[in-house]
């Protein structure tokens, strides 16, 4: 499955967020570099659809989908220089498929920060130098190997233009993925480069942070194209120790109508470049996850690979015209249901019964 990293200075509530994420408890402490094992957290991804086809076909369950993340803690400034626990940093983020980046936006005498002040900006620019580094070490090994290839004839030009490229606006101190629009990212991708991989922000953030929708704009900017997420990490915490009841109330209490963590994993869902098609019967409801752009058969290969080597077709309503007609026969009776072949691009919504040979 794909993961999400999970990265951050330490005392920016990193472990806080996480286990939240998790439900578990892992140390919390209010020192810097008190966290150093990875761990993953696996949270479902919310989709209210779920239980409105649960409701139309009597399913007995609703299984969502799911987004994984992995806590990368650990020491995040000095981690290009290689040194023992800066290495394992940078190959545990080198793993991962997305990053997410908290940073602290919270006010709190009570909780040190590690440079002694709370300034978002320059905690990005801290992490972000530290990829940055490593990225260039990597391109000032392959450029001149590429390049001795590429004059016997044995490299790629277009792809030594690439790495170039991408040394270029790295020298700069950019990321590669904040400047992805003006690289050749397909080219890159062997190279696996820590700051190419599709960046979230989240940020943690006190009640003034949260009720000021200028304060988030800026921050927003701050780390375009980068997705922002704004969540109080220790609210989170609190809202997963209640009953739903209680944990809605507090959520509006706090101005908020999704939960945190509802928020990341739908933003780390998109970032991760997945999405949904559902499923539907007496059993479960259910939302299968694909690769955007998947086709019918590669869709119907997630639920069984014989799925995908016998597929014949696929009976395809939308979410809306389905709950619109009330049942699947009733759909089917409006001319709602289409039969697609396998070249048939997934949408989001469909709601699929795959043919098949067995
Ligand atoms: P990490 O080092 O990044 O993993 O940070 P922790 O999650 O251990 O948090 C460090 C300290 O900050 C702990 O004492 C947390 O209780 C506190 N903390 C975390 N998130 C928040 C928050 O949103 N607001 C406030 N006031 N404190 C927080």
């Amino acid at each position: 499955a794909l993961t999400i990293g999970i990265v951050g200075l330490p005392n920016v509530g990193k472990s806080t967020l996480f286990n939240a994420l998790t439900r578990n408890t892992v140390l919390a402490a209010n020192y810097p570099f008190a966290t150093i094992e990875p761990n993953v957290g696996v949270v479902s991804l919310p989709d209210e659809r779920l239980d409105t086809l649960a409701g139309i076909f009597n399913s007995q369950k609703v299984l969502p989908a799911t987004v994984s993340f992995v806590d990368i803690a650990g020491i995040v400034k000095g981690a290009s220089e290689g040194e023992g626990l800066g290495n394992q940093f940078l190959a545990n983020i080198r793993e991962a498929h997305a990053i997410a980046q908290v940073v602290r936006a919270f006010d709190d005498p009570d909780v040190v920060h590690v440079d002694g002040k709370i300034d978002p900006a320059s905690d990005m620019e801290t992490i972000n130098t530290e990829l940055v580094l490593a990225d260039l070490q990597t391109l000032e090994n392959a450029i001149p190997r590429l390049e001795k290839q590429v004059k016997i004839k044995k490299g790629d030009p277009a792809k030594l233009s690439a790495y170039q490229a991408a040394y270029e606006v790295l020298s700069e101190g950019h990321t590669v993925f904040s400047r992805k629009d003006s690289l050749d990212l397909d080219q890159l991708r062997d190279l696996t480069l820590l700051s190419a991989k599709p960046f979230i922000f989240v940020f943690n953030c006190d009640d003034g942070v949260l009720g000021s929708a200028e304060r988030q704009a800026e921050l927003a900017e701050l780390v375009a194209p980068a997705e922002a997420v704004f969540l109080d990490a220790k609210l989170e915490a609190e809202l997963v120790e209640l009953d739903e009841d209680e944990a809605r109330e507090m959520l509006e209490m706090s101005g908020q109508d999704e939960s945190g963590l509802d928020k990341l994993a739908r933003v780390g869902f998109n970032t991760l470049g997945l999405q949904t098609y559902l499923t539907a019967g007496p059993k479960e409801a259910r939302a299968w996850t694909i690769n955007r752009g998947d086709t019918a058969p590669q869709a119907a290969g997630v639920i069984h690979t014989d799925f995908e080597r016998g597929f014949i077709k696929a009976e395809i309503v939308s979410f809306e015209d389905l709950v619109a007609a009330g049942s699947m026969a009733d759909a089917k009776a409006a001319g709602k249901v289409r039969m697609e072949g396998k070249d048939y691009i997934m949408q989001d919504g469909d709601v699929v019964e795959f043919r098949f040979n067995v």
